[in-house]
């Protein structure tokens, strides 16, 4: 092979073809450096086959200038690359780039330089010094994430080193990481655990392809069984991914594990400091790195010797990405397992419509733990009608709410009230002339955060500090909060029991591993009595002495622009339930509603999922909608309303005529603004036998768009803002 194609990490240019040098071997999936006009670009060889490009004449091709240190993007990988830009309308170079490390990571392993306390802690400091050195306590990073984490300029810590008060550390890159054991504390597993754990383990000796629905209730030790899988995996030499919903979750998962195989997996997500990112990509790469446990982002990695897939509450829709590559990590595991001929197991309490249907069609192998471990009763459930029970002026807690938690305190029990709503109140407005706090970028309102004494735009990230007088009217002393958030509900908690031990717990106040940790501690030895908590606290974690949950309001997310609003609540709610009654105490759930009398509310009230299911797939069916149709949105945004508006109504007026594909919009989006780009949204509804993608490829294909505009692809959306 002389001529060899490249899939290249530009944003313009996508597929190049070049010229191997006499010498130089390579193959497909390898990793290389070419020329680029001036410059240097990464790609990846790729079957050309597989990957439209223009036939550049063989002499004018420019030579491929160095294969990278790493092993080959497999061709599973490579299949799953090219699936997923299928599927989701996506540039492959975008999708491929989820699988690369850093840079560094490819250019091979040696040494690389951190920096931490030398332990030298002179008397006289400057304020920002000091400050340093209290933050940097136990921290050893790299100048830049150091920075960071003491909110120092890089300069400061510069000048730490120089006096001494920073040294710098030789850390190796490809050093080992400790050996998980498959047997280091095997649990004695109840009959139905050992059933299951049974079926899931074989089908990883065995091998090939088999996705499995883990459908078990809360409590009902879901990660044991599926721990005994991965133990199998750990002897067979293979590795495993397992996916969380969510970073603040791994905390939990993270201990469980090592008591179960003695040392922690290895972690992959944002916020894991650079080093560590490119010893555990090399190690994943290699095979050495035996479990691996990620957000979503760390599904695309490169596995040498993969061998088992877990998405752990798998119905969570934070596993969908709503930027870039809008993929669904969970259908996508399920995808790569197949490419990779290895078992998935996706576990859940509340599993989506759409898997469930899959199992039923036997497609999936359901497994069901229809018990809790350990004789735990599941939770009794009350509906609370706001219409009847009315709480007091200015309080949100409804009078049987209020008399249950004070039975709680009284006995030493622990409660967990939830809403998911961060900060104080949601909007704020001046009581003399009616002005309220929006975000200038988007169409949103602000949202007071009294412990930070700001207001905050959730869409973008806008902040003020709290303004003493009225921008508007200029009257001081006027503003008031409407609606609740968590931290408003904390307040009317102390006010009502001034003794009570509160935590309050939201990405705003958990926002770190230690905090998550510090506040798990707490929890477990009782040092909590009362926990406000957003969706933060609905899952994951194993309270024994919480034996209240309280919703404070259950119609909270059959509000706003989630297409799947009703399944959403129900799992929400089933959820944060289940954090009740999981010790010998039985449990209770309040759930403070204004429509008693919603299917949702019904069903959870009558601890009926079953009924919920079946109505939910009823109506969705009659509407078309997932798993018995498909949903796309098309998403057109620009800085310029007019050109916005242009260039969707262009798209609207190109709209397909077929029989099995409707489009609705384009409308303006409910988020009509989102970061200073106006939006307008598109919706299409397609029978199974559509070829959706191919329609949508052709439909917007045709079409030129102003330079200021983006056009985004959303296959399957969950969210609709
Ligand atoms: P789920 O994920 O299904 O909600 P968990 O896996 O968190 O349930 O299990 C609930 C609790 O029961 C956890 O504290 C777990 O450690 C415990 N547990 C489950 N199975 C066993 C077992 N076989 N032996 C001992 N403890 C168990
Ligand atoms: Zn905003």
């Amino acid at each position: 092979m002389s001529r060899v194609r490249l899939l290249v990490f530009n944003p313009v240019l996508q597929v190049l073809d070049y010229r191997l040098p006499s010498g130089m071997a390579t193959d497909f999936g390898q990793l290389v450096i070419a020329p680029l006009g001036p410059r240097q670009v990464l790609g990846i060889v790729w079957e050309p086959e597989r990957l439209a490009g223009t036939e550049v004449p063989d002499s004018k091709l420019r030579p491929i200038l160095e294969v990278l240190p790493v092993p080959a993007f497999s061709k599973a990988l490579r299949s799953l690359i090219e699936w997923t830009a299928d599927y989701y309308v996506a540039p492959m170079n975008a999708v491929a780039r989820m699988a690369l490390g850093s840079m560094a990571a490819l250019r091979g392993g040696g040494t690389t330089t951190e920096y931490r306390l030398s332990g030298l802690e002179p008397k006289r400091l400057t304020p920002q010094r000091a400050a340093a050195l209290d933050a940097l306590h136990g921290e050893q990073a790299s100048i830049r994430e150091l920075a960071e984490l003491a909110s120092v300029s890089e300069g400061v810590l510069r000048g730490m080193l120089g006096s001494g008060i920073l040294e710098p550390v030789t850390v190796d890159l490809d050093r080992p990481y400790l050996r998980a054991r498959a047997d280091y504390a095997q649990p004695e597993l109840s009959d139905l655990q050992q059933a299951a754990a049974d079926q899931l383990v074989s089908a990883v000796r065995q091998g090939g392809f088999t996705p499995f629905l883990l459908d078990g209730v809360t409590g009902s030790g879901k990660t044991e069984c599926y721990f005994e899988a991965i133990a199998e995996a750990i002897r067979q030499q293979r590795q495993v991914l397992v996916l969380l919903p969510e970073i603040a979750l791994t905390e939990n998962f993270l201990r469980r594990f090592e008591a179960r195989f003695g040392v922690p997996p290895l972690l992959w997500h944002s916020s894991v400091k650079q080093s560590e990112r490119r010893r555990a990509w090399r190690a994943i790469v290699s095979g050495e790195a035996q479990v691996v446990v990620g957000a979503r982002s760390a599904l695309f990695m490169p596995f040498g010797a993969l061998g088992l897939i877990v998405v752990d509450e798998a119905h969570e829709v934070s596993f969908k990405q709503d930027d870039g590559v809008r993929y669904n990590a969970r259908d996508v595991a399920v995808i790569r397992a197949r490419f990779e001929a290895v078992p998935v197991i996706l576990a859940s309490a509340t599993p989506a419509l759409e898997s469930l249907q899959l199992a039923e069609a036997g497609v999936y192998t359901k497994i069901d733990l229809p018990a809790r471990y350990g004789g735990a009763e599941l939770p009794a459930v009350r509906v609370i009608d706001l219409r009847k029970d009315v709480p007091e002026r200015g309080r949100w807690l409804a009078p049987p709410l209020v008399a249950e938690l004070t039975g709680r305190l009284a006995k030493g029990e622990q409660s967990l009230l939830f809403l998911n709503r961060r900060g104080y109140a949601p909007l704020t407005l001046c009581r003399h002339c009616g002005y309220r706090f929006q975000c200038p970028n988007c169409s949103a309102w602000l949202v007071e955060h009294r412990l930070s004494k700001r207001l905050a735009c959730h869409h973008c990230g806008h902040e003020m500090p709290t303004p003493e007088v009225c921008p508007e009217c200029h009257e001081g002393d006027c503003l008031v909060a409407c609606g609740p958030g968590v931290e408003r509900i904390a307040d009317e908690v102390r006010e009502l029991f001034p003794n009570a031990r509160l935590a309050v717990v939201t990405s705003d106040t958990l926002n770190s591993p230690e905090k998550i940790a510090q506040f798990v501690a707490a929890a477990e030895q009782r040092e909590i009595d009362v926990i406000v908590g957003t969706q933060l606290v609905t899952k994951g974690y194993h309270f024994p002495e919480l034996t209240l949950v309280g919703v404070i309001d259950a119609d909270l997310g059959l509000e706003g622009g989630d297409l799947r609003a009703a399944e959403r609540t129900y799992q929400q709610i089933a959820q944060v339930s289940g954090r009740a009654g999981r010790g010998e105490k039985p449990g209770e759930v309040l759930i403070q509603t204004r429509h008693p009398e919603a299917a949702v509310i019904a069903a959870l009230a009558a601890g009926d999922r079953d009924a919920f299911y079946a109505a939910e797939a009823e109506g969705r069916k009659d509407a078309g909608a997932p798993p018995f149709g498909r949903w796309a949105a098309i998403i057109v945004s620009s800085e310029d309303e007019a050109e916005a508006r242009e260039a969707a109504k262009a798209i609207g007026a190109m709209a397909p005529n077929l029989p099995d594909v409707v489009v609705l919009g384009p409308a303006p989006a409910p988020l009509a603004l989102l970061r200073g780009r106006y939006r307008y949204r598109l919706l299409i509804n397609a029978r199974r036998s559509a070829q959706l993608q191919d329609v949508i490829r052709a439909w917007l294909g045709q079409l030129q768009f102003a330079q200021g505009v983006r056009v985004a692809v959303d296959i399957d959306p969950y969210s609709f803002v």
